[in-house]
């Protein structure tokens, strides 16, 4: 369904443009299953930079006005959102990445409805049917996954910790900010006290039939957790390498070398770009690693990422073997590089990552740069409150954009 490419996504785009404004404003809460088309289907492609956020609401804002695409590009700023608010609550995270070491540690994770719930053998028809699905595609419907977060929490009782895990290692869209809130905000930590309850009226309507699960929960009781520490202030937004041999080491969160190279003209006379490599692990993700689905994707992605390097370089990217810093560190030494420059990676594994890389380089005198795509440097400051006072600013969001 979904090929890892920028080319792919970019037919993904042409062909779902046309219907991004009333058509998607009408029906995309419709899951008519797996052939659906009535939703972008641009999430894998986004969520590691294949196409940007920015390319994406600009095409659609080319061919609807903004009051009829309103809808969609809220959607799309739905995930620039969940990103901006973990960044300022990384707390939050710490504390998932914890508790799912610690369920899996205290055999949470061998319970037999756990078992049973990924195996796909609930006996719910519903529930059974979506983890094939994700088992089979790496991708659900957006109701779908608020259905099935809401059956895992609040009719089968099982942590939402694990849930989300089980969403990260198989999305081919699987992104941090966005699945451990979402999972959050249906259990009712992230809006504090409100939950989702998925009833069996509401998933038959919008599934046109398919399903009409009996015996789900009729309640749904909040989840409570030790309030939060305050606000953590968003890092700087970027910095300028300094040396005069700059490389720049692609990651999954971010494969567009060009249009990251168009948006910093990091290299001054002083500093020239002169290598480009990638790596990727989306076994960070969990303690379970990823599904082979999501590691087939990620890996070809990055080799796409890597390919299209030629257009900034002149050459294709390196793919490094893996991500140690080590291999890292050997890849500047053999290019002779004083900095390596990454795209900034967002709280989360890949961030995890850069930091650990930070220190190794650091200690061989070569620096580590990151930057981060403007899209996010304007935007994430204003995720500090609820989304609805973030909604407001998307109108000079967009202006700011030159969009
Ligand atoms: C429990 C749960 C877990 C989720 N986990 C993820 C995840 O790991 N990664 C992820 O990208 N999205 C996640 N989502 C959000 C959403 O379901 C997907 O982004 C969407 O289904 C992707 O399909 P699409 O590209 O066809 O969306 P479209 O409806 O076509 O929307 C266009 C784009 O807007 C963004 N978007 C749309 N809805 C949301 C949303 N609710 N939150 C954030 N961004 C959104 C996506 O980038 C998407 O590609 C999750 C939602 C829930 C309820």
């Amino acid at each position: 369904m979904f090929t890892p490419s920028r080319a792919a996504g970019l037919e993904a785009l042409t062909l779902f443009a046309p219907s991004a404004g009333t058509v998607y404003t009408r029906d995309r809460n419709h899951d008519t299953g797996p052939s659906r088309d009535n939703v972008s289907g641009l999430s894998p492609y986004l969520r590691h930079r294949l196409l940007t956020e920015r390319e994406v609401v600009s095409v659609v804002l080319e061919q609807h006005r903004f009051g009829a695409c309103e809808k969609f590009v809220q959607e799309v700023f739905w995930r620039t959102y969940w990103k901006g608010w973990l960044e300022q609550n990384p707390e939050v995270w710490r504390r998932y990445r914890r508790d799912v070491v610690e369920l899996g540690l205290a055999g949470d994770t061998g319970s037999g409805d756990y078992r049973e719930a990924i195996a796909g053998l609930t006996g719910i028809d519903a529930m059974d049917a979506w983890v094939h699905e994700l088992l089979d595609t790496g991708y659900l419907h957006n109701h779908t996954r608020m259905w099935f977060a809401s059956i895992w929490v609040f009719t089968l009782g099982l942590p939402w910790q694990l849930g989300a895990d089980f969403f990260y290692r198989h999305l081919l869209d699987g992104d941090a900010a966005s699945n451990t809130l979402s999972w959050r905000w249906v259990a009712g930590l992230q809006t504090a006290g409100k939950t989702y309850l998925a009833t069996a009226s509401n998933i038959s309507r919008y599934t046109e039939g398919r399903f009409s699960p009996s015996g789900l929960a009729t309640s749904a009781r909040a989840i409570v957790e030790e309030p939060l520490p305050t606000r953590a202030p968003i890092a700087p937004a970027e910095s300028t390498p300094s040396g005069a041999r700059v490389g720049l080491l692609l990651h999954e969160e971010d494969l567009d070398a060009a249009s990251l190279s168009a948006e910093h003209p990091w290299f001054d006379s002083n500093s020239r770009l002169v290598a480009i490599a990638g790596s990727a692990d989306p076994d960070e993700r969990s303690p379970s690693g990823a599904s082979d689905v999501v590691r087939r994707f990620t890996a070809s992605a990055l080799d796409d990422g890597a390919t299209r390097a030629l257009d900034t370089l002149g050459r294709p990217a390196k793919v490094l073997p893996d991500t140690l810093p080590s291999t890292v560190l050997k890849w500047a030494e053999s290019e002779r590089l004083d900095a390596v420059v990454v795209p900034y990676a967002p709280v989360g594994p890949v961030q995890e990552r850069m930091l650990r890389l930070g220190a190794v380089l650091a200690s061989e005198a070569v620096t580590l740069t990151t930057v981060r795509r403007r899209w996010d440097t304007i935007a994430w400051p204003h995720a500090a409150r609820g989304f609805f006072p973030f909604r407001e600013r998307i109108p000079e969001l967009l202006r700011q954009q030159g969009l």
